[in-house]
């Protein structure tokens, strides 16, 4: 049986903008929609979801990560002028104790993994962290969850070699900064072509630096891609690229913005190719997700699409008519992804031994 640990900031209603006096999509009614899609549909009673209470992160978790001199920004920030932390990232009175369990709550997600109590799980936290970069925030991020990790579970856990895979429909700039020159790390970012985009980041040409060039991955979803171009994505590229590297453990930087439905981007993803990417990857590696972005109605019902993925079992169907969808697209989507494919393969072949596109071409 397939056991899935699931964790959570169980504080996180002290971190919203309404205490701050305004409104904004990073808000906690985010979990309390997935918590009550949760236990409305029994996934907490199911017997093979474990849920944990976890304790806060101490400062030495995050300081593997962030510098000592941010850390005293973000708390200096809190009791000055909390509502200008930067462009997007608000921070509220309470804020840092909401980061500290957050992060307790991922630490705790990659422990149960990683001591096999669990084969995968799901760190259910908000705000997100992938924007976030060792010195400084990014989008509505402040301590970047996936490095604070990975660094535990290399210091603490004694696990070398994580893989860490954004699915969020933004690039995961904060993650790639701190990991761009770690010949340990395999970084991998799937997210909608920056050009015109937040974070403006994120391009097929940031393979890395020395002395990890070829570790670090990202690709530029255009507009409206969905599950055919993911699928091919990982079948073509992403898939061979991770079983070369072989992972221990995969962070699954889980965002819910490539849905459809997601109000703040354009990609097309739906329940199959949520369940699909998860299915695969769990069925090869131990994964730990991490909640990242997603600001839609359905994300409660998502995080229970990923669950059946982390535990091989499917009940939910997908509702949508992808003859529909593909009718409602930029003709050039296609293409533009295979040409994009094609840049990617190209600039990562020397590094992974992919299939060179324009031999492919020539035959
Ligand atoms: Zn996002």
């Amino acid at each position: 049986m397939v056991r899935v640990g699931l964790t959570y900031n169980e504080n996180h209603h002290k971190h919203d903008p309404l205490l701050n006096g305004y409104p904004g999509p990073e808000n906690p009614s985010r979990l309390d929609l997935i918590f009550s899609y949760l236990s409305d549909n029994r996934f907490l009673d199911d017997g093979r979801c474990f849920l944990f209470r976890s304790e806060p992160a101490t400062l030495e978790d995050i300081l593997r990560v962030h510098t000592k001199e941010y850390i005293d920004r973000v708390t200096a920030s809190i009791h000055q002028s909390r509502k200008s932390f930067g462009q997007d990232t608000y921070l509220c009175e309470s804020s840092f104790e909401v980061l500290l369990r957050a992060a307790g709550a991922v630490l705790h997600a990659g422990d149960v993994v990683a001591s096999g109590a669990c084969d995968h799980s799901f760190a259910l936290v908000r705000p997100p962290g992938h924007h976030a970069g060792a010195s400084n925030p990014g989008g509505f991020c402040v301590f970047n969850n996936s490095a604070i990790l990975v660094h535990f579970l290399r210091d603490v856990c004694g696990i070398k070699r994580v893989a860490i895979l954004n699915i969020d429909a933004h690039a995961s700039d904060g993650t790639y900064g701190i990991f761009s020159a770690d010949p340990e790390v395999l970084c991998i970012s799937v997210h909608q072509d920056p050009s015109a985009f937040y974070p403006h980041t994120g391009f097929i040409k940031d393979i890395g630096v020395r002395p990890a060039l070829g570790l670090s991955i990202n690709m530029e979803m255009p507009p409206r891609s969905g599950n055919k171009e993911y699928a091919i994505l990982f079948e073509d590229v992403i898939d061979k690229v991770m079983r070369k590297f072989d992972p221990e453990i995969v962070i699954l930087e889980c965002g819910f913005d490539a849905y459809y439905k997601e109000p703040l981007s354009q990609l097309d993803l739906t329940i199959d190719g949520y369940y699909d990417i998860i299915g695969s990857l769990a069925s090869q590696w131990k994964v730990v997700c991490l909640l990242e972005g997603g600001y839609h109605e359905d994300i409660g019902l998502l995080t229970a699409v990923v669950l059946e993925g982390l535990m091989g079992r499917r009940t939910i169907k997908d509702g949508i008519d992808q003859i529909d969808l593909l009718a409602s697209r930029n003709v050039n989507t296609r293409t533009e992804f295979q040409e994009k494919l094609s840049r990617l393969k190209l600039i990562l072949g020397p590094y992974w031994e992919l299939d060179n596109p324009l031999l492919c071409s020539v035959r």
